[in-house]
């Protein structure tokens, strides 16, 4: 298969994005730790302890894209105490005058698009009409949070029920303060907004530590908040650089609370810092996603959405599809159309590859060992195989039948492969599909019952007859279960993520002898009330 190599003026430097040149360069492979042999890969937060400056470098040639200083504790401290000033300001605002702040944001986002998706290609590899729908779904949520969230978040009046009657009683939604956002470089824009948009959205500010390998992307995601608010005092968005150490720091300052969206394996470390001063945590982590092809499925669109969902952002994508249970009578039309498909698709540097590289270099070792556990595990190739991965590209990869104990089918790839297993019975997908650590998304393709089996997975989200459908719907909320995280970005959920409920009772009049809470409480209000309860609640048989 044919590679669309890097041509002259292909490189990042060719784009009109040029951050300030590199002081020390670094290459991503030096960055790399691979802490847990079989997740997708961690960076060490101690590996970078010494050094000073972070080079960020285009995936597919290792070109320089740019240098940043790298925020040392001392450095975290002062952004979120920046962040901490700010947030009096930012947070005694109106929600309509929020609102205004945020959609000027997504304005000059939009004005700046071209430059952005440029950006985004260089230093995260994908094409540049993945960036542009990466960025059309951030806009879509910061939209939604800055207009939904005052119905949200508004003060709710609750009805005090009969023995407090004379009380009146309401929710008041506040910030939390300041928010500390952790990313990852998969999807630079649109993973972590689902977390900055919402809390800023709901009066709080941020400090954001983008992934060391999308340093570029989140300082100017910053920058355009900025540009688009001179009048606004500093510190309502601000993003701090750096390695595991930064964000390290950034769990154990003053934030109010870490919203994290990364690896299984940092989340657990981030939530055993936090665990130290009790400090909330949001947790979006890794996934190893099943679709359920039924026998009255539709087995073009299904071959048609794995096809791009196993393979577009180079398999890199948390809620892609990883697994494939497929129903014995419709399992070789679906696997000759799946091939098919996928035989055409190409990996590539260029801007309109329907591909890119793999972003982090050291996860093309981890593709590279489930290609070959599934082999030694009883599966066959049906599309590529070892010989597909030729780092930084690997091409796609379809694996039908391997053993379902074997690290292909357990643990996230984060690759352009796919696996496939033939069931007999829908019972028999779903239980396979369910027989997994993580729980993030799923799909289902049937055209009589995939509500029902949709019903029966045991994961945050899926989609009917499509592949991440509801990722691209504000209103719906995203977040897994088990390894894959806790807590929900995006919709009302997602909101409130970042706001905590102040409970207020106002008594409206003392009722005479009715005095329940004080010592003045008389014996005949107990006679009263030994007359009310069971009136109240002993009725039910
Ligand atoms: P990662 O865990 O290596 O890094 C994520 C972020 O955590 C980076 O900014 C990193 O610098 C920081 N970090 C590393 N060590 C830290 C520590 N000890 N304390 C605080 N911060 C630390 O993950 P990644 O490689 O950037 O992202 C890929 C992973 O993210 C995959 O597992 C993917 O499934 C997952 N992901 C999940 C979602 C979701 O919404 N559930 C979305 C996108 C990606």
């Amino acid at each position: 298969m044919a590679y669309h190599r890097l041509k002259e003026g292909d490189s990042a430097h060719s784009h009109a994005y040029r951050p300030t040149i590199a002081h020390r360069a670094r290459t991503r492979e030096q960055h790399s730790g691979n802490e847990e042999t079989n997740t997708v890969t961690s960076i060490d937060s101690t590996k970078a302890d010494h050094e000073t400056t972070l080079t960020s470098v285009d995936p597919a040639t290792g070109d320089v894209i740019g240098s940043y200083p790298i925020a040392d504790e001392q450095a975290v401290h002062a952004a979120v105490a920046k962040a901490r000033k700010a947030a009096a300001t930012w947070g005694a605002l109106s929600f309509d005058e929020r609102r205004a702040h945020l959609l000027r944001w997504a304005s000059r986002l939009v004005a700046d698009s071209d430059e952005f998706c440029a950006l985004i290609h260089a230093e995260n590899g994908k094409p540049l009409d993945d960036a542009f729908l990466e960025l059309m779904l951030a806009l879509e949520h910061i939209s939604w949070a800055a207009k939904q969230a005052k119905k949200v978040l508004s003060p709710q009046k609750i009805s005090p029920g009969a023995l407090m009657s004379n009380f009146a009683a309401r929710i008041e939604m506040r910030p939390l303060g300041v928010v500390g956002v952790i990313g990852p470089w998969n999807y630079p824009v649109y993973t972590p907004n689902g977390s900055i948009g919402y809390a800023l959205a709901a009066g709080n500010t941020v400090v954001f530590k983008p992934s060391e390998f999308s340093t570029g992307i989140g300082n100017f995601l910053a920058e355009a908040f900025v540009k688009a608010n001179p009048e606004l005092p500093e510190g309502i968005f601000v993003a701090i650089n750096g390695y595991g150490a930064t964000g390290a720091a950034l769990v154990d300052s003053e934030v109010d609370k870490i919203a994290f969206t990364g690896s299984t394996a940092t989340g657990k470390k981030i939530m055993a810092a936090a665990a130290k001063t009790l400090k909330p945590v949001l947790l979006e982590c890794g996934g190893k996603d099943a679709v359920i092809v039924a026998p009255d499925a539709d087995v073009r669109a299904a071959a048609d959405a794995v096809a791009w969902g196993a393979t577009s952002n180079s398999g890199q994508t948390c809620a892609g599809v990883e697994r494939v249970y497929v129903d014995r009578s419709v399992r070789e039309e679906f696997i000759e159309q799946l091939r098919t498909i996928l035989a055409k698709v190409e990996p590539g540097s260029g801007a309109d590859a329907e591909y890119g590289p793999m972003t982090m270099p050291s996860q093309v070792d981890i593709v590279r060992r489930h290609i070959d556990s599934a082999l030694s595990n009883g599966a066959t190739a049906v599309l590529g195989g070892p010989e597909s991965v030729r780092a930084p590209f690997i091409d796609p990869v379809v694996l039908l039948d391997a053993d379902e104990n074997s690290d292909a089918v357990q643990e996230e790839t984060f690759g352009p492969t796919v696996t496939i297993r033939t069931t007999d019975t829908v019972d028999e997908a779903i239980e396979l599909a369910n027989k997994s650590k993580y729980g993030l998304s799923s799909a289902v393709y049937s055209r009589k019952n995939g509500l029902a089996i949709a019903r029966r997975l045991n994961v945050g989200a899926t989609s009917v007859n499509s592949v991440l459908g509801f990722a691209a719907i504000p209103g719906l909320p995203f977040g897994g279960v088990g390894d894959s995280g806790i807590g929900r970005i995006h919709g009302e959920f997602g909101l409130r993520e970042f706001a905590r409920p102040h409970s207020i009772a106002v008594q409206r009049f003392a009722i005479p002898g009715m005095a329940l809470l004080s010592y003045a409480r008389t014996k005949s209000t107990m006679k009263l009330l030994r007359r009310l309860v069971p009136v109240l609640h002993g009725r039910h048989k």
